[in-house]
């Protein structure tokens, strides 16, 4: 079975990650079949291989001495879709964990099917969506998906977790959490509606699209404003080069969110905040960043905040990963310091602790 998979050694995998960061893989093998990879994970199992699941690397940083293990690249393709008879037009649409994330929504976008069109323009695949429940402009994948299709990386065994299985929250899920590491998710199914109206919830996106705008409509000022925030990868640049968001935003009990608001009303500064759950407070951290003392293009070595949006951490040009956790070490230090809060990375770092 083994023979039939094509592994390659000694791989570098930055130009695999949106950040262009990384050293080698030790080993790399990209799946196309879910026969490939079990064949993947049982040679890795036979050779006492540390395994790294990579999907399109929008949400890794990767270190720069690489992955000593063997690195899983998924590429299983396919995309199917189920009316629902009498279900308020309700489709339910699979698709495979390598699919590219944008391309989908496009293709959901154009049969006119309602449920992820404001999560537009993220890069990464498929597969990659429910691990960190992904989400932006008053939508997250968990309000559509149904269930998680996944293989058990030590048993084989295939599941299909629902919705609730999966526990999701802003920014995790039991994939990024509990049960860090043990599946790969082969394919996901989401619940959408056929001729749904756009959710237009987010106040950025209220400002520029108007009353009865389409589902394509609300998926191209998504694009402009990702583009104008360097958020979209396809653009490039510098500001593109980033995983992102590399801190989520703070959620603060009220009495710390009261100190905080103290201390910017102190500073001169009134204090952005949204209502989260159970009564609790989320803050902006590029909010935080920019009020460290941390203007947008600040650099350290190579690596430096987007010029356009402070919570990115970006590739200004042939950065190592090493000088992008400096940056974060000085990011987080300041915040703390200041506003007594400890800002939590969003991306996986990888290859630090195999390594040791
Ligand atoms: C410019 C930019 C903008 C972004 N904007 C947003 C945003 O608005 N909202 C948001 O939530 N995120 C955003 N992200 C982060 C990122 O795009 C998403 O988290 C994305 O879903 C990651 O998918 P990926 O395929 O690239 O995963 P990768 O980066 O390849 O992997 C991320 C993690 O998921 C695991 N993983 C990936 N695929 C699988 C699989 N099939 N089975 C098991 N584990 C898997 C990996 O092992 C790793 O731990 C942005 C990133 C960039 C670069």
């Amino acid at each position: 079975m083994a023979a039939t998979l094509k592994i390659e050694e000694n791989v570098v995998l930055a130009p695999f990650t949106t950040f262009r960061i990384g050293g080698k893989a030790r080993y790399f093998v990209e799946v196309r079949k879910e026969k490939e990879l079990r064949a993947a994970l049982e040679h890795a199992v036979k050779e006492d291989l540390v395994v790294f699941i990579l999907g399109g690397g929008s949400n890794v940083l990767i270190s720069d001495s690489g992955f000593p293990g063997l690195v899983i690249r998924i590429n299983l393709r396919g995309i199917s879709r189920m009316d629902i008879p009498g279900e308020g037009n309700a489709v339910l649409v699979t698709a495979m964990a390598g699919e590219d994330w944008d391309e989908f929504v496009a293709w959901c976008v154009e049969r006119d099917l309602a449920g992820i069109e404001c999560l537009s323009g993220i890069p990464g695949l498929v597969g990659g969506t429910p691990i960190q429940n992904v989400g932006a402009y008053g939508q997250e994948v968990s309000e559509s998906i149904v269930s998680v299709r996944v293989l058990e990386r030590t048993t084989g065994e295939v599941r299909d977790l629902s919705r609730d299985e999966s526990g999701f929250e802003y920014r995790k899920s039991i994939f990024n959490t509990s049960q860090k590491d043990r599946f790969v998710v082969l394919s996901v199914t989401y619940e959408l509606k056929k001729g749904g109206a756009p959710k237009i919830a987010y106040k950025d996106l209220q400002n520029i699209v108007e009353d009865g705008a389409s589902l394509k409509d609300v998926r191209n000022a998504v694009r402009r404003i990702r583009a104008s925030k360097g958020m979209l990868v396809r653009q490039g640049g510098a500001d593109a080069r980033s995983a992102g968001s590399f801190f989520k935003n703070p959620v603060v009990d009220q009495e710390s969110f009261e100190e905080m608001k103290g201390k910017a009303g102190e500073l001169g500064h009134e204090m952005p905040s949204f209502p989260a759950p159970y009564g609790k407070v989320k803050v902006p951290a590029a909010w935080l960043i920019e009020r460290s003392g941390f203007e947008r293009g600040y650099r350290k070595g190579n690596a430096g905040l987007s010029t356009v949006h402070a919570l990115a951490l970006t590739n200004r040009g042939g950065a190592m990963a090493a000088e992008v956790l400096e940056l974060k070490k000085e990011i987080l230090a300041k915040v703390e310091a200041l506003w007594g809060v400890l800002l939590e990375p969003e991306p996986n770092l990888v290859g630090y602790e195999e390594a040791r």
